[in-house]
């Protein structure tokens, strides 16, 4: 039975192959965060960095629901921001945050937000997550909270300044609007996502049921090292990803 069980994520010889898997995974992703409600009108985007051309990103259409997308609808965007396959449009936002994070950050692959109910809602507190879990250690000393909102992101220069505020962490709250998080693997940034989202669920359940006692420092940093590693992060989306393509299998149609 182990042989199932995947330690690590794949790697590609192929360019083709690799950009078919990320467009997998990322539709995959929609599915999923339509499947547990995280999206809201036409808001929310996740992105897939091409594989060949670097500086061009995968990413869902415009006004289309996070619950229909299939492989052959994600719209493949430049550097400058122009539609370069896909005949949808874009949502502004998507591009000016996502190419700011894409840019400073060579190393994530994928970039997921969406304006989710319980990360909207702790990003009011404009405070970070407490280690109050096992499963928000994942964030310990690993996030970030960008204090600042100025209205609908459509300026280059606020992307740039989320990006920033994001550094070289895998997540950032952004205050009164909701959770960014990115990753290695598109899988990684869907699951931080998701994850993320249920530890704000759960301390803003802690904090109304009474007062929550934080994991120690020393503790939650060795858990950190346990839950937080891409690797982790990886792993923890396969079952999902398995689940979500046996019961919507049209989201690989090409
Ligand atoms: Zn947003």
């Amino acid at each position: 039975m182990t042989d199932r069980i995947p330690q690590t994520f794949p790697r590609f010889e192929d360019v083709e192959d690799e950009r078919r898997h990320r467009k997998q995974r990322l539709a995959a992703a929609f599915r999923l965060f339509g499947r547990f409600g995280f999206d809201e009108g036409v808001a929310g985007h996740i992105t897939a960095r091409d594989p060949e051309r670097l500086d061009h990103f995968w990413v869902n259409p415009l006004g289309m629901s996070f619950k229909q997308i299939r492989v052959k609808d994600l719209v493949l965007v430049n550097r400058t921001g122009e539609v370069v396959e896909g005949s949808w449009p874009l949502n502004r936002a998507a591009f000016v945050i996502h190419s700011q994070v894409h840019e400073a950050r060579p190393d994530v692959v994928a970039a997921a937000h969406a304006h989710s109910v319980y990360g909207k809602t702790f990003s009011m507190l404009r405070t970070p997550l407490d280690p109050l879990t096992q499963d928000a250690c994942a964030f310990y000393g690993d996030h970030a909270v960008f204090e600042d909102y100025t209205g609908v992101v459509l300026d280059l220069e606020e992307g740039k300044r989320i990006a920033h505020a994001l550094g070289g962490t895998k997540a950032v709250i952004l205050s009164n609007h909701g959770l960014l998080t990115v990753g290695h693997t598109v899988d990684e940034a869907a699951w931080w996502f998701i994850t993320m989202e249920r530890s704000c669920q759960a301390q803003l359940l802690g904090q109304a049921a009474g007062t929550p006692v934080p994991i120690d420092p020393e503790q939650a940093e060795l858990t950190a090292g346990q839950v937080g590693s891409h690797v982790a992060g990886w792993l923890s989306f396969q079952p999902m990803y398995d689940w979500i393509v046996e019961e919507q299998p049209d989201l690989l149609d090409e």
